[in-house]
């Protein structure tokens, strides 16, 4: 490794490392002359152009954007490790004809995810978010149990359309086949997965009650989920969304949302993250909504970071990244 390369960590996450019980960026300190950000709020646009100047490295997060007039300005960098598995806030063309190696974080999220998801889909099938602020606001203490009270939908039975059978499509079958449900998938590179019986998205969208989203976000998927593709699915349909936000044509939920052809929606990414306050999705008490924490788990969110810090040594070192998006920058 050259002696002290520059290294820019966008997040210092104090917070994880105190529950970790461990500094997470100790090897690095180690091996680099690593700039953390100091402030709370987190770095603008500006900052990070600033920052990744004269950097080698960088640890970032999702929401740190490297599109390619940011990385035009960084001729020093070479290796761009993110926290993340989805690697859609970094302009991978650019990066790869900068001769940049960009590193994530597949495989040690996929459970976590895949929790997430099955929670969103019981949750909005079951109306458990509806039901709670019912009880909470105290409307429940001035009406009656009532037979057709938040009668939901049973995950039992029902059938499940998962589109992208990557890692965390396969994981969210396990769990729907535990709990007897039919279980459909597409993929489009034709994946067979045991226990799913492959189709074509017009039949997951004809025959599905709950349809999972699992594709990662890229030119072609953008939109995937759109007016047409709504009106195709079932009347009542369960949507969920752990992906991320530009799958889905939002301005085209919300009119099925208000058209009643969704029954209900869980999502926790969405096409501009932080979500606007006043977004006409928040009016909708049949859409359960989770501000992006499909990995939001203690152990999980450490072993993403634990990866991304030996993505980044490796590649200061010239070495293969132990998880790299942009194979073909490795040389
Ligand atoms: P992944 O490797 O990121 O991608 C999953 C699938 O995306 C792959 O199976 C692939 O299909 C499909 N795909 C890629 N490009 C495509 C295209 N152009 N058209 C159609 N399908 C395409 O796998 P993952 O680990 O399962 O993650 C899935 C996504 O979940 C990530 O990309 C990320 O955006 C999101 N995620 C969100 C959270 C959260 O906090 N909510 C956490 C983790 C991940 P093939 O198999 O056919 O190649």
């Amino acid at each position: 490794m050259k002696e002290n390369p520059r290294v820019f960590v966008s997040d210092g996450m104090d917070g994880l490392a105190r529950r970790a019980g461990r500094d997470l960026l100790a090897p690095l300190r180690a091996a680099a002359d690593c700039r953390v950000w100091p402030h709370v709020r987190p770095a603008a646009r500006e900052d990070l152009r600033e920052e990744l100047a004269e950097a080698e490295g960088v640890l970032c997060l999702l929401t740190d954007v490297l599109d390619a007039e940011l990385l035009a300005g960084c001729p020093d960098l070479r290796v761009i490790s993110s926290i993340s598995v989805g690697v859609d806030h970094i302009d991978l063309d650019a990066a790869t004809s900068q001769d940049i190696v960009v590193g994530n974080t597949p495989g040690v999220l996929t459970e976590t995810t895949a929790d997430l998801a099955f929670a969103l889909l019981l949750t909005a099938g079951r109306r458990v978010v509806e039901a709670g602020d019912f009880l909470r606001t105290g409307a429940w203490a001035k009406s009656r149990w009532a037979i057709d009270s938040f009668v939901g939908r049973d995950l039992h039975g029902a059938t499940l359309g998962i589109v992208g059978l990557g890692p965390i499509g396969q994981a969210v079958a396990r769990r729907a086949q535990g709990f007897g449900m039919r279980v459909l998938g597409w993929s489009r590179s034709g994946r067979e997965v045991l226990g799913v019986r492959g189709v074509a998205l017009e039949q997951l969208f004809a025959e599905a009650d709950f349809v999972s989203l699992h594709v990662a976000l890229t030119a072609e998927t953008r939109g995937l989920i759109d007016a047409r593709a709504l009106a195709a699915m079932k009347p009542g349909v369960v949507l969920v969304n752990t992906a991320r936000g530009g799958v889905i044509d939002q301005p085209a939920l919300v009119e099925a949302l208000e058209s009643g052809q969704l029954g209900a929606v869980g999502l926790d990414v969405f096409e501009s993250e932080p979500i606007d306050a006043e977004h006409p999705l928040l009016g909708f008490p049949n859409a359960v909504l989770t501000p992006h924490i499909g990995s939001a788990s203690v152990e999980t969110r450490v072993r993403m970071v634990d990866l991304a810090v030996a993505n980044l040594l490796a590649g200061l070192r010239g070495e293969p990244l132990p998880a790299c998006a942009n194979p073909g920058a490795e040389r």
